[in-house]
């Protein structure tokens, strides 16, 4: 399949190609022919599957031609509205239309002057938005396609009410794109509420690169988790690594001690100021940081080649987040790894992700490390799961390339799971 065939404009092909995009993804070989006929959409696809592609080309081929805002994205991070503008302004470098972002935690006047000069389409976070609607900033009464982006995470994050007073503010008459990392029944209902016979697009998460992870569990003292990373990144080739904690004071606390160990480090999470943030994904971008230290809310979406490693510091409460977090690692065909730190108290966690995936993750240690009293769990426990199968770890691969520093425990790998 090529993107020649997808009913595209010349403008848009030119730049696809510009942007060495080669063939469509599954998600754009669906959503694109859908939306340029008009079709309402529910989409389920994760960031990394090229999603954003698949909803910015036919926006900006259905509103070409005539000037004004039409195009509405609403995500719920800074850092995706960043990524979707980015994207945005690449494929519409020749169709003549002007794409902007506006986004929470930096200041008015930039956004307000951009919007001012006219834009074409416009990504946003649901409070800013708002914001900006409420001063007259923006006017939204010629929106035709609203695209709204992580819906799941929008629900979490407790934005619905925003994104309600967004739509009310929106001519009814409209295009409606949802997409989703996760079709979740709240997600599903509120898609009954917003969207007129949508078509349903799902890509198998088994299409996703997460087959090419290599999982492993570090059962560890839950006081000793610092010192279990330090020596991890001191010992061994870990390139560039993704740091998950469950709370931002514990991502600060872990950022300060990987600076007191002389290892380049930034922590990333919803408390800091927006060019805090930027720099530090800036800086783990171009190689400043060896390892950004995130939460979830934050780290969902962002879009980092070549991550060799997400390191769950403390496993995620919500099983999915799981799955999201290990797919920051493993993009674009390359293989990655995901370690998780396992405290006595996270061991339900654990057995909640096991039945998710549907795979036992094999325990290992670092040969050396001073462990306390710690829980090992059972290598034959079960990972029995009633729904269907996601997917599985992959044999071979180690920690940093090599296997002899680290010793497997619990016997051999369990089989790979069917997918
Ligand atoms: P997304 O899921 O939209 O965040 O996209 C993830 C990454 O895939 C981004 O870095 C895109 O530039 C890239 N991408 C999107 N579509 C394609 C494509 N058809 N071919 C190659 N790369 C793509």
């Amino acid at each position: 399949m090529s993107f020649d065939t997808l009913g595209l404009d010349r403008g848009l092909l030119k730049a696809v190609h510009a942007m060495d995009y080669e063939q469509p993804t599954p998600i754009q070989e669906q959503a694109i022919p859908l939306a340029l006929a008009g079709r309402d959409i529910v989409g389920c696809a994760q960031t990394g599957t090229g999603k954003t592609a698949a909803f910015i080309l036919p926006a900006l081929q259905r509103t070409q031609g005539r000037k004004g805002l039409h195009t509405l994205v609403v995500t719920p991070t800074r850092e995706l509205a960043a990524q979707i503008y980015d994207v945005a302004r690449d494929c519409s470098r020749h169709t003549g239309q002007k794409a902007a972002a506006v986004y929470g935690g930096v200041g008015y006047n930039p956004q307000v002057t951009a919007l001012r000069r006219g834009v074409d389409l416009l990504v946003a976070t649901p409070g800013r938005l708002l914001d900006l609607h409420s001063r007259h900033d923006v006017d939204l009464s010629q929106v035709e396609i609203l695209v709204l982006d992580e819906a799941d995470r929008m629900l979490d994050m407790g934005f619905w009410p925003d994104v309600r007073r967004i739509m009310a503010l929106l001519p009814k008459q409209r295009q409606t794109l949802l997409f989703s990392a996760t079709l979740s029944s709240d997600v599903m209902k509120v898609a009954g509420s917003t969207l007129t016979n949508p078509a349903r697009i799902e890509v198998a998460p088994s299409a996703t690169p997460i087959a090419a992870i290599e999982q492993s569990v570090f059962p560890v003292n839950g006081h000793q988790k610092t010192d279990l990373l330090v020596r991890l990144l001191e010992k061994h080739q870990l390139d560039r690594v993704l740091v998950f904690t469950r709370t931002k004071h514990r991502a600060d606390k872990v950022a300060r001690h990987l600076e007191r160990s002389r290892i380049r480090g930034a922590a990333i999470h919803s408390n800091r100021s927006q060019s805090q943030r930027q720099r530090a994904l800036d800086g783990f971008k171009n190689g400043t940081y060896r390892v950004l230290v995130a939460t979830d809310i934050v780290a969902r979406g962002i879009d980092v080649d070549s991550i060799s490693h997400v390191i769950n510091y403390d496993l995620p409460v919500n099983a999915q987040d799981y799955v999201h977090r290990i797919g920051r690692t493993a993009r674009a065909g390359a293989t990655g790894s995901a370690i998780s730190f396992l405290a006595a108290e996270e061991t339900q966690e654990l057995r909640d992700i096991e039945r998710l995936i549907g795979a036992r993750i094999p325990c290992e240690d670092v040969e050396g490390f001073a462990y306390q009293e710690r829980v090992v769990p059972d290598p034959e426990r079960s990972f029995e799961r009633p729904v269907r199968q996601v997917y599985a770890g992959r044999r071979g691969g180690s920690v940093g390339g090599s296997r002899n520093n680290t010793r497997r425990r619990g016997g051999p790998r369990p089989a790979r799971a069917a997918r």
